[in-house]
């Protein structure tokens, strides 16, 4: 078995203030990581709490940070201020995302641009900001899904963003192996986390009906790939996409 040791490294997992997020955090946390605890500060406040509760669990290797993935200016200045404070990146985790289901008839251009901005421009601001920082030999993993390589009805949105992060993946594994960054993406099946509480009991147990393993996934079960894609021990796997869906392919 593989016990991952990261002390010293500097992590940024974007979104990390609930779901796969935060048990892929607390997973570079409790490997001695220095942690960047990444959320977005809506109007509305109450994430700002959770996050703040989880980064005080998770010790003091925390540092937590806001900055809308949506806008390039929100961060860079992220990523200036993670250069500033920490000295720069190790590895970058681009996990925050959305989803806004709605058949292709119904989908309003807001709910396709809403995704498309938060699941593939802000992966591609956080690529792009995320670079300038992260020291050679450092790693990249993106969270796409297996709705980016099957397409689920409904999902006209988040298929296409998913999608255009497996692109993203393959072109920097490219741009970026001189340096020694490697750049993955992770493709989960059904997981429970709050965003399942957005797709319908009804739809969830269709999916669940086409799952080998007989049971959702749980946030740790891709927690557990993104660390080990982030680890020295896979030193030489790039511009790959890994399915974490139980069977489900
Ligand atoms: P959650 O809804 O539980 O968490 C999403 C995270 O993204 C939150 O921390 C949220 O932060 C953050 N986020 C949303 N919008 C923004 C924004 N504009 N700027 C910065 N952060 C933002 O989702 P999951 O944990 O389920 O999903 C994590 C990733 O995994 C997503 O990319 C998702 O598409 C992908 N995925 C999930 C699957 C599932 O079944 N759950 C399956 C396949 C892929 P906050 O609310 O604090 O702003």
């Amino acid at each position: 078995m593989i016990r991952f040791d990261f002390t010293g490294k500097v992590v940024l997992v974007t979104g990390s203030s609930r779901g796969i997020g935060a048990s892929t955090l607390a997973g570079f946390a409790r490997a001695g990581a220095v942690c960047v605890l990444h959320y977005w500060a809506d109007p509305a406040g109450e994430n700002k709490a959770d996050a703040e509760k989880l980064a005080k669990e998770l010790g003091p290797n925390v540092h937590l940070e806001s900055a809308d993935v949506r806008d390039a200016g929100e961060v860079e200045a992220l990523m200036n201020r993670v250069k500033a404070t920490l000295g720069g990146l190790d590895i970058l985790v681009n996990n925050a995302g959305i989803i806004r289901d709605r058949t292709l008839k119904k989908m309003t251009l807001d709910e396709w641009h809403a995704v498309i901005q938060t699941n593939l421009t802000g992966v591609f601001h956080c690529c792009k900001y995320g670079a300038e920082i992260l020291r050679d030999g450092g790693r990249i993993v993106s969270i796409s899904s297996i709705a980016g390589i099957l397409g689920f009805h409904g999902q006209t949105n988040y298929a296409a963003a998913k999608a255009g992060v497996i692109g993203i993946t393959r072109v920097l594994a490219k741009e970026l192996a001189r340096r020694r960054i490697t750049v993955n993406a992770i493709a989960p099946g059904v997981i429970q986390t709050k965003m399942l509480g957005e797709v319908k009991p009804d739809v969830q147990a269709e999916y669940l009906k086409q799952i080998p393993m007989g049971r959702l996934g749980r946030p740790e079960d891709i927690a557990n790939a993104i660390l080990f894609l982030a680890s020295d021990e896979s030193d030489y796997i790039t511009g790959h996409v890994l399915p974490v869906t139980g069977g489900w392919l």
